[in-house]
């Protein structure tokens, strides 16, 4: 018997919310508003919105050694280092390393991660787009994996619902595999850009050309008025976070939204590594934790618990809770740590355009234009066969100083200071199927600094994806022939999972136990009180950026999760 009844009710909520990210921020804010008083349980360092982002406005000369990595941080960072990216010195603090967080790879795996309030929130590129209602039908005509549980029609309110609120500026198309949405006004094209449309929608009546739909306010609601958000400066220099609140972030949006409700109480340090399972309930009663700083274990109880730790995260906490009832982790279906997704990138074409030059483009604006899919919908594959398409993204910018111009003297100085032709370029972002042996597990003998065993990766793109990606080379390269432009270089990197950082599936949903880990409302079969909301739910990837379609299901889960805890079925 526990009769530490203090501690006990001390540690005792209504609902935990595992992880402050993306997907976190959603759970705290609407199960806060909807009166709940909710734990959310923060592995990493707290992020405080603005007074936190260190190099926020921090000028070039200012950053350490120019924004290069130190050679030790190379060589201690193998797999950091190959993704280029996160081991910049001026966002290298809001990115995981290598060495406290190791985790191994049978084939390479880029897990590209951020511990902190706010998670990958922070960093994100903020790209949103809807899944479309073929998306959610495809594996099911196809008989690939298995089909969604859900159809467009009953996550399109929760997409208007998010974007309302997230703040996403775009344009309506009417597009039938780019659904509309609830927009602020889009981000103009640049002559370059609008070069490009008119060349495309001339020479293809099946592609368009359409603003990148992104999470930047320009034309702020009172609603997020009154959270201290307001409109986008156009200084591009979103990842080391955002002073303005112009774009959605947890710290920014949701995390301000739940703290405002005087619910949320927020515990960084706290790595989750389990749900408590009690057979006598039936039911989850609570999460086992480690302090990551003491080092102590812990526990919290609820009568809720969502988590939201990221795909690959939420699933090795899944496969940590063993309890009599779930001796292999909370999965009978042996679906979990299968199916792991990603969207394959890294290929596309570039040029430049040396019309409109007594134009430039207005400030330095953190968007582009957005190709939505056209393979397999309305034209078939080119190259050779198979299913599913593509989206790009991409911009269209005078070129800077920074274009290699070499010379001496006065002359030298003028054109340093003048513009270059423009530059325009894309980036093929492609579906991958869901694959059963795309799997992650957890070491058997391996754990890191704080006991938790280490994830296994082993998983890689297959015919399919490669067959498409000579589309994606190809019809990057035509298109910007079609706009006639000049000194057109394609380029097709070898694709690896996780570079692409929208890592997904893993806990799937569907509709039976039989081959699922949840069910159609994101509940965790035979545990209906745990949601699991992230990424890792995804049944198939489209090849649309997802953190939008994440956001729609938790707002949905979570009212889904109120209702039925007031009619106390759960
Ligand atoms: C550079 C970059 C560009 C991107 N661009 C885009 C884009 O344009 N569009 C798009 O849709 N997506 C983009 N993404 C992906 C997007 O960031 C993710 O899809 C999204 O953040 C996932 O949300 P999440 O809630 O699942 O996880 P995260 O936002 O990663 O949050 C997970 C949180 O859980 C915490 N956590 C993890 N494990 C535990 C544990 N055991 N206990 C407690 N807490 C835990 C983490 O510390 C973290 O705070 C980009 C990502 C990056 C890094
Ligand atoms: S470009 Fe806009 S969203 Fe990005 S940091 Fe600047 S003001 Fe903020």
């Amino acid at each position: 018997m526990n009769l530490n009844l203090k501690g006990n009710a001390e540690h005792t909520f209504d609902a935990i919310v595992v992880g402050s990210g993306m997907s976190g921020g959603w759970a705290a804010k609407e199960l806060c508003e909807k009166g709940l008083k909710t734990l959310v349980l923060e592995r990493g360092f707290d992020v405080k919105h603005i007074v936190d982002y260190k190099t926020a406005n921090s000028a070039p000369w200012e950053l350490q050694w120019q924004d290069t990595p130190s050679r030790q941080m190379l060589e201690q960072q193998e797999k950091q280092n190959r993704t280029g990216y996160t081991t910049k010195p001026a966002r290298s603090y809001l990115f995981v390393d290598d060495i406290d967080h190791p985790y191994e790879e049978k084939q390479r795996f880029d897990w590209i991660r951020g511990y902190h309030t706010g998670g990958r929130s922070l960093m994100w590129g903020r790209h949103s787009y809807r899944l479309s209602p073929m998306d959610f039908e495809a594996n099911a005509k196809e008989g690939i994996s298995i089909p969604w549980p859900i159809k467009y029609d009953e996550i399109s309110p929760w997409y208007d619902y998010v974007e309302k609120f997230a703040g996403i500026s775009g344009q309506n198309e009417g597009l039938e595999q780019l659904p509309d949405g609830i927009f602020q006004p889009p981000m103009a094209f640049t002559p370059a850009e609008l070069e490009l449309k008119s060349g495309v929608e001339k020479k293809w009546s099946t592609r368009k050309v359409v603003n990148a739909r992104v999470a930047h306010l320009t034309k702020p609601t009172a609603e997020q008025t009154a959270l201290g958000r307001s409109s986008c400066m156009y200084r591009n220099l979103c990842i080391r976070g955002c002073p303005f609140g112009a774009y959605f972030s947890s710290q920014a949006a949701t995390l301000k939204a739940a703290e405002n409700t005087g619910n949320m109480t927020l515990r960084p340090h706290s790595i989750v590594h389990s749900v408590i399972y009690d057979e006598k309930a039936g039911k989850a009663v609570g999460v086992r934790l480690i302090d990551e700083v003491t080092m102590e274990t812990t526990e919290y109880f609820a009568k809720i618990i969502f988590l939201n730790a990221s795909a690959v995260a939420s699933t090795a906490i899944l496969m940590n809770s063993k309890s009599d009832r779930f001796p292999n982790g909370m999965d009978e279906s042996g679906s979990l740590g299968g199916y792991l997704m990603d969207h394959h990138l890294g290929v596309g074409a570039n040029g430049i355009m040396d019309r409109h030059l007594d134009k430039v483009q207005y400030g330095r604006r953190p968007g582009g234009f957005y190709i939505p899919r056209y393979r397999n919908f309305n034209e078939q594959p080119s190259s050779g066969k198979y299913l599913r398409g593509f989206g790009y993204q991409g911009g269209g910018m005078r070129q800077g100083w920074s274009r290699g111009i070499d010379g001496f003297g006065a002359d030298f100085k003028k054109e340093l200071t003048s513009f270059g032709p423009w530059s325009i370029g894309m980036q093929g972002f492609g579906e991958c199927l869901p694959y059963e042996n795309n799997r992650i597990s957890l070491s058997p003998d391996k754990t890191d600094k704080w006991g938790l065993p280490l994830v296994v990766a082993d998983a890689a793109f297959q015919e399919n994806e490669y067959a498409m990606r000579e589309d994606m080379m190809n019809d990057a390269a035509e298109m910007l022939e079609s706009m006639g432009a000049k000194n057109i270089s394609t380029y097709k990197q070898e694709p690896s999972i996780g570079l692409g950082i929208h890592e997904m599936g893993t806990a799937r949903m569907g509709s039976s136990p039989k081959e699922s880990v949840l069910n159609k409302h994101n509940q965790v079969w035979g545990a209906e009180n745990v949601f699991c909301t992230d990424g890792a739910a995804m049944t198939s990837a489209g090849c649309q950026n997802p953190s939008l379609t994440y956001m729609a299901l938790t707002a949905r889960a979570a009212d889904y999760a109120v209702s039925e805890m007031k009619k106390g079925n759960i």
